[in-house]
């Protein structure tokens, strides 16, 4: 018998549609592992709650758009498990349990959720759910007991809380000793493993809107309205990055212009495969003797060839939503066997194994 693969876990928030920010830190990575790995993708629709209770279809339709996304991306449905987490009812009873192995201020010590707050404009009228919503990413991830979870870099003190919460649970429900290294919690007798983190090539994509006023750039995200979606067609990519930010301070072409913290040029290292041509404009750009113009032009046919062909299968899916909905059912079936054994064995650990 052919042994069974090792499962990853990721997903995404189904608040909008997948940008470039996904794909280098975090989709390029799962279409390439498919094949090594057992795979399931989470569409997080509860936590899409956290920011936009009140607006029910926008997430109702941004679950088929991600998933779309998915397939277009070059998500195997045959070799991987796509499937949306509300209908997972084991990932909700686990979060309630796992709630208890992390401290309260643990979790507000965490560098992610200050950031989104700050970064949502969330203020203090935050719901108690969005503080839930780590908690139950400990959930997704361990309902599957995955070893390995690609994410972008605003995951990192998540997946330590899910580490944290693998060995709390495998030393107090399973007897693991606590002097036991990460690598075998499992082959002590531990129920989840303390699973790996794998990082995409770009850990955080920039966006291409201004900076915040302290002058950091933030990150490419569906929430703050400054991405490029695989879903844009040429025209689309064409007029945003026509009008992406750059260095406010480069009026025109002989100016010499900053390349440093400069969207255009993160761009370009993170997208052009002809990185000799990069460097080259660099230079050219510090010493203005190229114009912004040019060098957009460029990023422009840069984009166009990577979202092109993933813009047109998309369109393709787009022909059939029911297809679309059919392939999430099936994945999520599939999705519920897994998870509900993780249940069982969990609250057989936690001897709330009754009947
Ligand atoms: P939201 O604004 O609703 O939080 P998002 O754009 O941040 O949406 P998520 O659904 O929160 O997207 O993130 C899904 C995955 O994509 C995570 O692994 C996250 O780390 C990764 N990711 C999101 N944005 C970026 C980015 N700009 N650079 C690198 N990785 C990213
Ligand atoms: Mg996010």
């Amino acid at each position: 018998m052919k042994a069974a693969k090792p499962r990853l876990v990721s997903g995404d928030t189904p608040t909008g549609r997948l940008h470039l920010g996904h794909w280098v830190g975090s989709v390029e990575n799962r279409v390439k592992l498919q094949d090594e790995y057992d795979c399931y993708f989470i569409i997080a629709n509860m936590h899409a709650f956290t920011t936009r209770s009140d607006k029910p279809d926008d997430i109702r339709q941004s679950v088929i758009d991600i998933a779309t996304d998915y397939l277009a991306a070059g998500i195997d449905p045959k070799r991987s498990t796509m499937f949306i987490q509300s209908e997972i009812p084991a990932i909700a009873d686990l979060t309630f349990f796992f709630s208890m192995l992390i401290p309260y201020p643990r979790l507000m010590r965490n560098p992610t959720i200050k950031d989104e707050i700050r970064d949502k404009g969330l203020g203090e009228n935050y719901p108690f759910g969005f503080l839930l919503y780590p908690v139950g990413q400990v959930a997704d991830i361990l309902s599957f007991r995955a070893e390995i979870v690609p994410v972008g870099e605003d995951q990192v003190p998540h997946l330590e809380m899910t580490r944290e919460v693998a060995r709390r649970f495998n030393q107090l429900y399973c007897g693991v000793d606590s002097h036991t290294e990460d690598k075998d919690y499992v082959k002590k007798g531990g129920l989840f493993p303390v699973v790996d983190v794998k990082l995409g090539r770009t850990k955080r994509l920039v966006g291409i809107g201004a900076p915040s006023p302290d002058g950091t750039l933030l990150k490419m995200s569906k929430s703050l309205n400054n991405a490029i979606y695989l879903s844009d067609d040429a025209d689309a990519i064409a007029s945003k990055v026509k009008a992406m930010y750059t260095d406010p301070k480069r009026l025109k072409a002989t100016d010499p212009g900053t390349v440093e913290n400069n969207p255009l040029w993160i761009f370009h290292e993170t997208f052009n495969p002809d990185q000799a041509w990069v460097a080259e404009a660099e230079q050219l750009y510090r010493e203005g003797k190229i114009g912004d113009m040019d060098c957009k032009k460029r990023l422009i046919d840069v984009l166009v060839d990577l979202i092109g062909p993933i813009q047109k299968r998309r369109q393709e899916f787009e022909k059939d939503p029911g297809q679309v909905l059919a392939l999430l059912r099936e994945g999520t079936e599939k999705a519920n066997v897994v998870a509900e054994e993780t249940l069982r064995l969990a609250k057989k650990a936690m001897k709330q194994d009754y009947f």
